[in-house]
């Protein structure tokens, strides 16, 4: 059985050659080739219209591979954390994320390894992911703002961006250039209590993230979150372009906790550095009852589908 497998696969592959020899000449058109997969076999094809050829055949397992993925992603987190909230947003965009991938074509690495920020692993990754953690030895940092200086791409959710240093001089507490240059904001400042699910208001269409949004009144409702503010005002950093803020009211607070609720100001929620290939997103928190009560784990991060939409953009975008 194997055998034949392999004698059809020949055969397909001649086939192939044949027809982009043909179409060739016959088109006289440079080939725009474009992946298509199946559960078992990847090959690309020319999307140029009235044009059928095409190359590369080849088998895999699960959809996709290092071969035919538009990119790779490698994810670090840690599911071990103080928080469980944190640790189920992780544990959660370990399934959404490899299973999304396999649909759209990506592969997705998760480790809770921070020592994979090096040279010689950074130069198969096409985009990096921190899920609620961040390196914390010296070594990693470098490797990764090294990284990011050259071209390489970043999402990061949440407390991964966390902070409350009392020495901003100590190295050990506070990574100055990512804090103060790459996502901007400085020290945690203050957050919302509990998760609430709140909208979303698109501040700029002119980012991969949001440019195929379709929204009535510029807003999307996200999934329930922890909402965070900052020490310093990113929408006053002219390297930032914020992409959603919330914006709490009296009638329509954000949380619902006494001392924790929000009910007036701007808060940006995702943003650019314009200076790199990133998008923070402050959502990552599992609205759950940390004491195994009723609503338990019951909220999911990867529940709204136009919040989905935003991060599936920015990820084709950014490694583009
Ligand atoms: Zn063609
Ligand atoms: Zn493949
Ligand atoms: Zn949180």
């Amino acid at each position: 059985m194997k055998q034949l497998k392999k004698v059809l696969q020949m055969a397909v592959g001649v086939v192939s050659v044949t027809a982009i020899a043909l179409s060739m000449t016959a088109c006289g058109h440079t080939h725009h080739w474009e992946w298509q997969r199946s559960e078992t076999e990847h090959w690309q094809v020319c999307t140029q219209k009235g044009c059928d050829a095409e190359k590369n055949r080849g088998t895999h397992e699960d959809r996709v591979c290092e071969d035919c993925a538009e990119f790779h992603v490698l994810a670090l987190g840690d599911v071990n954390s103080s928080d469980p909230a944190h640790n189920d947003f992780v544990k959660e965009a370990n399934e959404w994320f490899p299973k999304t991938g396999k649909e759209l074509g990506y592969t997705y690495e998760y480790s809770e390894d921070f020592g994979l920020l090096n040279e010689e692993k950074l130069q198969f990754v096409d985009l990096v992911m921190f899920l609620n953690e961040r390196p914390r030895k010296l070594e990693h940092q470098a490797a990764f703002e090294n990284y990011m200086k050259t071209g390489g791409a970043w999402m990061g959710f949440h407390i991964c961006a966390g902070c409350w240093a009392t020495n901003k001089e100590d190295p050990e507490q506070y990574w100055k250039w990512f804090q103060d240059d790459f996502v901007g904001c400085g020290n945690h400042s203050h957050n919302t209590w509990n998760p609430t699910s709140e909208p979303m208001r698109v501040e700029t269409y002119n980012y991969c993230a949001t440019e195929n949004l379709e929204l009535e009144n510029d807003t999307f409702v996200a999934a329930p979150c922890e909402w965070y503010a900052w020490e310093y005002d990113v929408s006053k950093n002219e390297d930032i372009t914020v992409l959603l803020t919330l914006n709490p009211t009296k009638e329509n607070p954000a949380g619902d906790s006494p001392g924790e609720i929000w009910t007036s100001g701007t808060y940006p929620i995702a943003w650019a550095n314009n200076n790199y290939k990133m998008v923070y997103m402050n959502w990552g928190h599992n609205l759950q009852s940390y004491n195994n009560g009723e609503e338990g784990t019951s909220s999911r991060t990867f529940s709204s589908e136009k919040q989905n939409q935003f991060m599936i953009d920015t990820m084709f975008g950014l490694t583009k």
